[in-house]
């Protein structure tokens, strides 16, 4: 393993030195209990930053502000134009601290820094500049109304869309600062206010992000951002003041945020786990079907909801596209995050380490074979193989639980009719891969599976105006492009008898 690591950046050092505090009514402040907790460096295991630690009535504190701030209006009667200047303003400030946030997501999360810098940072930008130009095109209709119990009567009727209030975004640690963003976009150009739960093992960039907030001059308390566990994110699920949640994490606790919702009945959309089938025909372009299955489950180390972890392949062409992603993920350079060469860095946890050689060590237990990978690598820090497994049962773990790690299951299929079942056959729905050259047969596959994003001839693309999300228990809801407004939506609808 390389250690030829990047200088860290004097403002990532700065930002590291001293304890992180929580941001509530656009002060920085102390836990109420004055608790920390540490944050980890997942190359090395070593702690580099402490971090206030949010519990219930941080939360609460939090809510009120975000209260405060929506009832007092400074945000939503903003004229439209003036919200979408600061939201601009804000990401003119990510872009301008690109490099520092790419370094703290990459030490924080693990990743490559120069794909936190291209991917994650990237789309972040991009996201904020996609909703910014949303506030000024929010607009309802008019309705012609035919009342049957009012013959002759004239009325004027239109529908006005409102922000749905308080609303409380509880992210993971996978994408930190995209996750973050794909949440504040949406709901600030709405005219939301927020309190934002970030993941306890990747704090650190949504509270750099906090900063820029500050910087960019969103009024009082429309922004509040609390660290912490769990609690904290329970605790404004079941919030009574908060008017909507947003999630995305496991599909357990997707179902705890959905029963805690139900206090006050508060609007929930949910962005789930996935178990994503990647479907290769023999009339594939074979070099970029291979390429791309392997990096629809390597790509951010297979810590993705959408990883594409079942490769289905035609029967025929099934130990040829096996041998090329197997030589592909032994090929992966395995280092820390910040060395420029890595192409794979570590999970993210003690506990996804432990979570992930389980699944390997079940998958052995029920029958499947490692072509490549298999175990952990090295003993330092939270690094896996990238992983291929071959021979594993239908119902086996490996193929029908979420492992979120660097490992896929590839399995033979004799036809459409014989595919079409495997692929869908899975309590998910994220997204799905498709690789061939007929377009007729991409479209029909494209038609039978569940999924709420299929890429054909390609993975992993996102667009902040490509709509995101899943079917079955892989989510309520859509986020990006113009569906993500919705989610923080309340719609109106005023008559007028003329
Ligand atoms: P998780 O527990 O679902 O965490 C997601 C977020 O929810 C975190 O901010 C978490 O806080 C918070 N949270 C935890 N318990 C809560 C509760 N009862 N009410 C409200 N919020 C709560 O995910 P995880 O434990 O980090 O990862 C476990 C597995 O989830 C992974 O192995 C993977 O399979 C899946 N996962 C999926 C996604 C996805 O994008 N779909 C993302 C991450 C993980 P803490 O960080 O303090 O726990
Ligand atoms: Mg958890």
């Amino acid at each position: 393993m390389s250690t030829a690591e990047l200088p860290i950046h004097h403002e990532v050092s700065r930002f590291l030195a001293s304890p992180r505090k929580m941001l509530i009514g656009n002060r920085w402040v102390d836990a109420v209990s004055g608790k920390t907790f540490p944050v980890y460096n997942p190359a090395t295991g070593e702690e580099i930053a402490r971090v206030a630690e949010g519990d219930a009535k941080d939360a609460d504190l939090a809510v009120k502000a975000a209260r405060k701030a929506f009832e007092g209006g400074a945000w939503r009667d903003m004229t439209a134009a003036e919200r979408g200047r600061i939201m601009w303003r804000l990401s003119d400030l990510i872009e301008k601290n690109a490099d520092e946030l790419a370094q703290i997501e990459s030490l924080d999360n693990g990743k490559p820094v120069a794909i936190a810098r291209a991917a994650d940072v990237a789309l972040v930008i991009d996201m904020f500049r996609y909703m910014a130009g949303w506030t000024t095109k929010i607009e309802g209709n008019t309705i012609p109304l035919s009342v049957p119990y009012a013959p002759g009567a004239k009325f004027f009727a239109y529908t006005e869309r409102e922000p749905v209030g308080v609303v409380a975004q509880i992210i993971p640690w996978n994408f930190p600062l995209l996750m973050a963003a794909w949440k504040l976009g949406p709901a600030l150009a709405m005219g939301c206010t927020v309190v934002l739960k970030p993941a306890e093992q990747t704090p650190l960039s949504a509270l750099r992000l906090g900063e820029l907030i500050l910087e960019a001059g969103f009024p009082e308390g429309v922004v509040n951002i609390v660290p912490g566990f769990g609690a904290a994110g329970a605790a404004l699920a079941a919030h009574p003041d908060v008017d909507k949640v947003a999630f995305t994490g496991s599909t357990e606790v997707g179902k705890e945020v959905l029963k805690a919702a139900g206090g006050n009945l508060k609007k929930v959309s949910l962005e789930l786990g996935g178990k994503s089938p990647n479907v290769v025909f023999r009339d594939a372009d074979m070099e970029a079907a291979i390429d791309g299955a392997a990096s629809a489950i390597f790509f951010n180390h297979g810590q993705c909801c959408c990883a594409g972890s079942r490769l289905y392949v035609e029967k025929d062409i099934f130990d040829d596209v096996v041998a090329g992603v197997s030589d592909r993920a032994k090929k992966i350079k395995i280092g820390p995050g910040l060395d420029p060469t890595t192409s794979m860095g570590p999970l993210v946890s003690q506990e996804q380490l432990d979570r992930v050689c389980g699944y390997l060590e079940s998958g052995f237990a029920e029958g499947a074979r490692a072509v490549a990978g298999g175990k952990r690598s090295g003993d330092r820090g939270y690094f896996v193989e990238p992983t291929v497994l071959v021979d594993a049962p239908r119902n086996a773990k490996v193929v029908q639980e979420e492992i979120f790690g660097p490992v896929v299951t590839a399995m033979p299929f004799k036809d459409m009719d014989d595919l079409i079942p495997q692929a869908n056959d899975s309590m998910y729905g994220l997204a799905a891969g498709i690789w061939t050259r007929d377009v007729s047969k991409a479209h029909q596959v494209a038609s039978h599976l569940r999924a709420g994003t299929v890429w054909i001839n390609c993975y992993n693309i996102f667009d902040a105006g490509l709509p995101f999300g899943g079917y079955k228990q892989s989510g309520w809801g859509r986020e990006m492009g113009h569906d993500a407004l919705d989610l923080y939506t309340q719609k109106k609808s005023v008559c007028i008898k003329l």
